[in-house]
């Protein structure tokens, strides 16, 4: 019996998976009444919420994790002791995709680099589907699954850590900044961990590595992995890179900087990264180019809201951790309103306090971070404090002048006011838009 634990989406899935496939499943929730429940019992397999039994965890000969199940529980630790395998819904779901994996990680940029992949892949001829954190967890990509297909795939560090023998045709690793400090016990296990996207790669299997960060170049020596480095600037050993204002790809131009649909320095990252693996199943240039083109970007990332009187409001609630905010400041060169705080991650906001320096106008801090933020900032640029994001919005408007942007980038988790970061950028957007009817 295989127990799959955390009754959520990828847990759904996974599970009907294995069933699919001829085993007995147990899902199992901490929770007593998890949300997916009721679809669960309409598929017939057996649960147990409010906790996972020392029967169940006995008899299991196989423990499936979701990502939102820290791997360290007793639970867990005891069936690795028995030596029961513990492992995550991608490693099952990698056992039966067929065809191509394209596997797609990094602290940030997943998202839009994963459908940007897909986009300049689905130029050419053979199927492409697209999915894992972004869309259908890859488990729910299976049964569509054929030799042919090239599967994209986003992968978070929670799905790495519970892969055994997961090897991507191409894995793609865009950065490694201090994110999730409060899952993991270090900055180097959490590296660790999204290293484990090439660690069952072999000299045949291709490893898409940004070259400008310090904390994914070089990769380890024991990594077998054909390296296809990306950069921003001009290294030789390059595959993909930016000259003359245009984007490279093994010496073709590609199109200019210019005509890129996305915002920052960050997002030439996942272009040029998504271009290698463009270039590594074949697509012409020029399809690529195009495909890129006519890409928009994502609602909640570097969006933008409305502007008003001169002044634009962007929404970036994705900026979940410090280097996403940091990155957000750095993709303006007019003075920033930015509106931050929220669930502290971990990570020393001291990089982020140094990007506001010359840039932020004003700071306002919203959330359980406030505090740790209104320290951290100390005087270095003038910050106010909000309760709500009507408030926050009021106080970055009183402080706005014509050419400034009021960006919400709050480089924390959104979980002390929000259910998500979606709920929180819609919260921001509905701010705006009641203040764009007052102005009106
Ligand atoms: P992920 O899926 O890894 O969270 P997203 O594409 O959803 O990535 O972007 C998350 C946040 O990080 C957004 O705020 C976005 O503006 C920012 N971001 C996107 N790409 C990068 C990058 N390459 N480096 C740093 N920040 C980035």
């Amino acid at each position: 019996m295989v127990v799959v634990m955390g009754m959520a989406r990828s847990g759904l899935a996974v599970s009907r998976l294995l069933r699919e496939e001829g085993f007995d499943v147990l899902a199992s929730d901490v929770l007593t009444d998890p949300p997916l429940a009721g679809e669960f019992e309409r598929d017939g397999i057996p649960s147990e919420t409010g906790g996972h039994s020392m029967d169940a965890m006995r008899r299991a000969s196989e423990i499936v994790v979701s990502p939102g199940v820290p791997l360290g529980i007793a639970p867990l630790e005891d069936a690795r002791r028995r030596g029961t395998p513990v492992v995550s819904e991608l490693e099952v779901a990698s056992r039966y995709l067929q065809g191509d994996v394209v596997a797609i990680t990094g602290s940030n940029g997943k998202t839009t680099t994963t459908a940007l992949t897909g986009r300049i892949l689905s130029a050419g001829e053979r199927p492409v589907q697209v999915g894992g954190n972004i869309g259908p967890p890859a488990s729910a990509m299976v049964a569509a699954s054929g030799a042919e297909t090239i599967n994209v795939i986003e992968v978070s560090s929670f799905q790495l850590d519970g892969v055994r023998t997961f090897r991507p045709d191409v894995g793609v690793l865009l950065n490694v900044t201090p994110d999730h400090m409060d899952r993991y016990t270090s900055f180097e296990t959490y590296r660790e961990s999204k290293l484990r996207v090439f660690a069952n790669q072999t000299a045949e299997d291709h490893a898409v590595v940004n070259r400008d960060d310090g904390n994914v170049f070089p990769l380890p020596a024991d990594i077998r992995s054909r390296r296809a480095p990306f950069s921003r600037g001009r290294p030789l050993d390059a595959v993909a890179w930016v000259a003359d204002g245009q984007l490279v790809l093994e010496g073709t131009p590609v199109m200019p900087l210019s005509r890129l649909p996305l915002r920052g320095a960050h997002n030439v990252e996942n272009v040029l990264a998504a271009l290698v693996v463009g270039g590594i199943y074949g697509i012409a240039e020029s399809a690529a180019a195009a495909a890129i083109a006519s890409f928009r970007p994502f609602e909640h990332r570097l969006e933008t809201v409305a502007t008003v009187d001169g002044v634009e409001f962007v929404n970036d609630s994705k900026a979940t951790n410090m280097d996403s905010a940091v990155k957000a400041l750095e993709s303006f060169s007019t003075p920033v309103i930015v509106i931050l705080g929220g669930q502290d991650k971990g990570g020393s906001p001291a990089a982020l306090v140094e990007a506001m320096k010359g840039r932020v106008r004003r700071a306002v801090l919203i959330g359980a971070a406030a505090d740790r933020f209104e320290t951290a900032i100390g005087g270095a640029v003038p910050s106010r404090r909000a309760a709500s994001m009507t408030e926050a919005l009021d106080l970055a408007v009183e402080s706005a002048r014509p050419g400034d942007v009021v960006l919400l980038a709050p480089a924390c988790a959104s979980f002390d006011m929000y259910a998500d970061y979606a709920a929180r950028g819609n919260d921001f957007k509905d701010a705006v838009r009641s203040y764009t009817k007052s102005r009106a």
